[in-house]
């Protein structure tokens, strides 16, 4: 009996085998897909290469360099892409999900709930986020980290790598704080988690790292408040054991210093209250911490007062019509509230008083960047997408020109933009640089960002895992 039953078992994988082959045969598709004749921006910060080959087998990228380096098999399906320009896909390392882009997700900067309640609104963004992983990809970013949310942001982390068109997303779950506010909190899910304790500290750590959290976020870190510190240390030490890495909002600089001290991997934004000095910098390059400057934040928050006072249209400049229809009219109906009471004559008047050219950006936020940078810290670039003003998406691109403006040259954004944002989201073995054994994720552009990043904006094709999508054809409605 039982030797017979091994002999079926054979007959039926030799079958399941012949018929696999025989589907594959029938499908005609090769297997192999060479990009030909594009100039290589590969991420990793070395010199393009021009005339470049990359061949890729489903997923990954097996060769990618010049035609001496890289020779395609015979059968492959070969594309030419001369006179374009490819670089890995853009990461963006600082969003929220449960964010909109507008103030329904931010009852906290202005309270729109009567018309639209915000548990509604956090109920709409657990259940919706395709709209995003189209505007992302159409933008050309094929990864995100969500960097503070409710719980079921981590849930996106699986969902984004098992859907067939979706970026990579790393994600942190709620945000561990002093702050006893419960704007965004619903009675049965948190985005902020009062930390009063050291028990709720490791309580929280261990429940996000089971769940899978990328890092562990601290929002606000009071260096003053000796028991609020050690609660903090206790956290940080049940984080370490459970491999799981601290990252931080410290935006002032004695803040982003005790961040460090604690033991933070990863700056979501920049400081921003006064010059880095020596001590920031050398902690900084000590504990090999990344930098995510997040420049246009802020003034998107006043864009968005400016649109929903009525004072001027938010601007969507979005040429490959990536923003989605949903999001599309909250900023376009923006200014049905320009008779609610926040809109008080003095708040109008700064509002009034922002120019949307002079304004935009910090000029500490811009100085300390290229500090940071002289000294040879990992920068990533973040936008903070989902705060009001800042959409998801199409904001990468104003926020790598910000950056641009500040004096990072355009070739060394690249690498930013991709190789170390992959390194935030802790994938960087898999994505954020074109090479062998890494997944095919990477983007076609008709104009060099090495000259101006802006052509950034000239993406014609996006390609993740292995599969290439025109721009024209993700429509994120
Ligand atoms: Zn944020």
């Amino acid at each position: 009996m039982k030797t017979g039953r091994t002999w079926f078992l054979k007959i039926l994988t030799v079958a399941a085998a012949l018929s696999l082959h025989s589907c594959d045969a029938a499908s005609n598709a090769p297997e192999t897909t060479v990009l030909q004749g594009a100039t290589l921006f590969d991420g990793t910060g070395s010199a393009p290469v021009e005339n470049s080959v990359i061949i890729i087998e489903d997923e990954q990228i097996t060769c990618a360099g010049d035609s001496d380096t890289c020779s395609p098999p015979a059968d492959a399906d070969i594309m030419d892409v001369s006179g374009q320009y490819i670089t890995p896909g853009l990461i963006d390392a600082h969003v929220h999900f449960f964010q909109t882009g507008f103030f329904d997700s931010r009852p906290d900067a202005m309270d729109i709930s009567d018309t639209y309640p915000f548990a509604e609104v956090a109920a709409y963004q657990k259940k919706n986020p395709e709209r995003y992983y189209d505007a992302y990809l159409c933008s050309g970013i094929t990864g995100v980290y969500d960097v503070g949310g409710f719980t079921w942001s981590l849930d996106f982390q699986d969902a984004a790598e098992r859907h067939p068109f979706a970026p990579h997303v790393a994600a942190s779950g709620p945000l561990i704080t002093p702050d006893p506010r419960d704007d965004f909190n619903l009675p049965t899910d948190k985005t902020l988690v009062r930390l009063d304790s050291e028990q709720t500290g490791i309580s929280t750590v261990q429940y996000l790292s089971e769940l899978d959290a990328t890092g562990i976020k601290l929002w606000q870190i009071p260096y003053e408040d000796e028991t609020y510190m050690s609660h903090i240390d206790a956290l940080a030490e049940e984080a370490e054991n459970r491999g799981n890495a601290l990252i931080a909002h410290a935006t002032e600089l004695t803040q982003a210093k005790a961040a460090i001290e604690a033991g933070t991997r990863l700056l979501v934004h920049s400081v921003s209250d006064t010059d880095v000095d020596e001590e920031f910098l050398d902690m900084a390059d000590a504990n090999d911490v990344i930098y995510t400057p997040t420049l246009i934040v802020s003034s998107g928050y006043m864009l968005a007062y400016r649109a929903a006072a009525g004072v001027e249209a938010y601007e969507i400049n979005d040429p490959n019509n990536c923003v989605d229809g949903k999001t599309r009219e909250l900023m376009e109906t923006a200014d049905r509230f320009h008779d609610h009471s926040q809109m008080t004559d003095s708040f109008l008047s700064r509002l009034e008083a922002f120019d949307p050219d002079e304004d935009r950006l910090s000029s500490t936020e811009l100085s300390n960047l290229m500090a940071v940078y002289e000294a040879g810290i990992p920068i990533a670039v973040g936008t903070d997408a989902g705060n009001p003003g800042t959409l998801h998406g199409i904001s990468i691109y104003e926020e790598m020109e910000a950056m641009q403006e500040a004096g990072i040259p355009p070739e060394d954004l690249i690498v930013m933009a991709t190789r170390n944002g992959a390194k935030a989201m802790e994938r960087e073995d898999e994505f954020g640089t074109l090479e062998e054994g890494k997944l095919a994720n990477l983007i076609l552009l008709e104009d060099d960002p090495s000259q101006n990043i802006a052509n950034m904006r000239s993406i014609e094709q996006v390609m993740m895992k292995g599969t290439m999508k025109s721009v024209d054809a993700i429509t994120a409605d």
